[in-house]
This record gives structure tokens, C-alpha cells and sequence, in this order.
């Protein structure tokens, strides 16, 4: 029985095997010590995607949105936040920034905003493809014609968080949306070829460790090519706010995980984590991660794309500073390809 194992030996199983029963994934979770995952998540991270930190741009260039999810600061009953749209000019002269600022991808992200034609949006990921970068999406559930229509315009890869794949916390945490839905939008994501990424919230009120590690087994049967993690934060004006907030370790030992069972993937040291702890960054990047998302946003823009709180108001030029006097520090360096995942 996995249970009987110490925590070396469920880590050496994960650095061979790449697999690991739901057991000993929980195990592994909630051990006193951790250490050991982490070191054995460090060595497969540099043996299959190497000392290069990819840096992807990001651009919230709308915050309406019509879902109401219950943890997330942007739903559309939140009334407290001021709503604002970026013109398709503007998204392009912010791209154009970032790419003058040595960036190889750009990922367009939005709340479920039905503005937008499937037209502009086409257009202005053409834009972007006429800049020589990799575009990523991230706008949420739309109709298959549309998705197709994207990757059609140059649309590379797909950003798309399951946030749990547990399907009753699911429910229970967003309304009007389906579960079902969720998870057919990302296989038919996959089969229109995009690069396509998930990922959960942890610490979500009701989350177990055997939800978690449910979550780690759904992303590697789908084959994610990116996973993205952050611990839940309360955002105000949302049902969730004054719930308690996620750790930073939980979302660590998750990372650590992930790198085990899928070593390929490409997986950022989010935002969300970094705005949890001050090393946020060093600490993701040790456990696992080989991305940023530094944002290129204009500074009034990123405050109020405000799905939780506590952002940080630094101009992107100044992030990309810091972010790689960090990458210094730990011996690592900047991605020079458009860093899709390693076959
Ligand atoms: S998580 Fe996404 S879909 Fe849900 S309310 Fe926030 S922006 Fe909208």
C-alpha cells in the first residue's frame, strides 16, 4: 500500500514512473515533510524542459463577463468594480510594447465577454501573428465554430481552468456554468490543435486533498500541454470573501506533483502565488515551474482586472527586471524560443 511508503520513496516512484496511485498523491500532499518532492520535481523539470524560464505577456484587455463564478472578483453581480474595454488598437500597441520588450508570446486574457466579435477578435490575433509571436487565448467557453475560427487566424494555444474537476464543488461554485461543458471545451480545444492549458484553484472552501490529487490525475489524462495553479484568494464583493483564503504550500506540493507526472508541461509560477508571498516567483520556479506571466497591461487597467486582490502596480518593464534578477539568483535564464511545449 502506498500509505506504508515514506515520503523518498513515493517521490522516487513519481521521478521514474511519472505516475502514481490517487494514495499515495495524497500522501504525498499532506506529509509533514516535503522536501524530497520538491527536490525530485526540480531534477525533472531541468532534465525535461531545462533552465530556461519562458515569459509570456499578458494583456487584460476586457473585464466584463457574464459568468458569476462565486470566487472570482470579475462576475458580473459584482457591481463594486468599474468595467472597462480595451479597442482592438489599443491591444495591439500593447502587444507591439511587449514585443519590443523582447517577449515571445502574448496571451490575450478576458472575463466571458460576448462584445467582441468572432471577427475582431480573428483580426487582432492576426495582428499579433504578424509580430512573430506565439498567441495564447484566454476568453473563456465559446462555441466550437469560434474556437475554430481563432486557431484559423493564428490562435495558438488556449488557456481554459477547470478550477476543480470535481464536478459537485464545481457546481456548487459556478453557477449557470456546466461541468460537462467545461471539460468538452477543452477536448475540443485539443482536437482543433491548439496547445491547450488547465488548472485548479486550491484551498477552495470544500476542497479536499483527494480532490486535489483528482484534479493532478485529470490534467494528466487530458494531456495538458500548460497547468496553472494559485492558491484561492477572497476577492470582495464576491459570496466567497470572507471565506478562508489558500495556502502557499498546498499549491507548491501541487506544482511539484504536476512537474512529476506530466515533465513536460509548461507551468507558470502564477501571479496569484506571487501575490500570496513575496518569493511567490523563486518558490514556484523551485518547485516545478518554468514560466512567468509578467502583465503588460496599463497600470488602470490592471487594478481593476480584479478577480482577487492584492495585484501589484509595477510598470512591465520594471517586472521584467525583477523577474530576471530573480532568474539570476536561482541560476536559470530566459526562454529564448516561443517556448510551446517540448515534444
Ligand atoms: S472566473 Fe472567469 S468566467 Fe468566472 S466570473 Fe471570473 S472572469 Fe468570469
Amino acid at each position: 500500500m502506498a500509505d506504508g511508503r515514506t515520503v523518498e520513496e513515493l517521490a522516487g516512484v513519481l521521478e521514474r514512473e511519472h505516475d502514481l496511485d490517487p494514495d499515495g498523491l495524497i500522501r504525498l500532499l499532506t506529509a509533514p515533510e516535503a522536501e524530497p518532492l520538491r527536490r525530485a520535481a526540480d531534477r525533472v523539470r531541468a532534465k525535461s524542459v531545462g533552465a530556461e524560464v519562458h515569459l509570456r505577456g499578458l494583456i487584460e484587455f476586457s473585464n466584463y463577463c457574464r459568468g458569476s463564478c462565486y470566487y472570482c472578483g470579475l462576475r458580473a453581480g459584482n457591481h463594486r468594480i468599474r468595467r472597462y474595454r480595451m479597442t482592438p488598437g489599443e491591444i495591439i500597441a500593447t502587444a507591439r510594447q511587449a514585443v519590443a520588450l523582447g517577449l515571445k508570446t502574448i496571451v490575450l486574457q478576458s472575463g466571458e465577454d460576448l462584445f467582441y466579435t468572432e471577427k475582431e477578435l480573428c483580426a487582432i490575433v492576426s495582428a499579433l501573428k504578424n509580430m512573430d509571436v506565439a498567441v495564447t487565448l484566454s476568453i473563456g467557453e465559446r462555441p466550437k465554430s469560434v474556437y475554430a475560427a481563432l486557431k484559423r487566424a493564428g490562435a495558438d494555444r488556449f488557456l481554459l481552468r477547470i478550477e476543480t474537476s470535481n464536478e459537485a464543488l464545481y457546481t456548487r461554485l459556478h453557477p449557470g456554468m456546466s461541468y460537462q461543458n467545461r471539460v468538452r471545451s477543452l477536448y475540443t480545444l485539443k482536437e482543433l490543435g491548439y496547445e491547450i492549458g488547465t488548472g485548479c484553484l486550491v484551498g477552495l472552501p470544500g476542497q479536499t486533498p483527494a480532490m486535489l490529487a483528482a484534479d493532478l490525475l485529470f490534467f494528466k489524462k487530458l494531456d495538458a500541454d500548460m497547468i496553472g495553479m494559485g492558491p484561492f484568494l477572497p476577492a470582495p464583493g464576491t459570496p466567497l470573501a470572507g471565506a478562508a483564503g489558500g495556502e502557499v504550500e498546498p499549491v507548491l506540493r501541487m506544482m511539484a506533483l504536476a512537474r512529476l507526472l506530466m515533465p513536460a508541461i509548461n507551468m507558470p509560477a502564477t501571479t496569484a502565488l506571487s501575490v500570496k508571498d513575496n518569493d511567490g516567483y523563486q518558490k514556484g520556479l523551485s518547485w516545478g515551474a518554468n514560466v512567468i506571466m509578467p502583465n503588460m497591461g496599463r497600470r488602470e487597467y490592471k487594478r481593476l482586472y480584479a478577480i482577487y486582490p492584492g495585484k501589484r502596480d509595477i510598470p512591465p518593464a520594471e517586472q521584467l527586471v525583477k523577474i530576471k534578477a530573480v532568474l539570476v539568483e536561482l541560476g536559470r535564464e530566459v526562454g529564448r524560443g516561443y517556448g510551446g511545449r517540448k515534444k
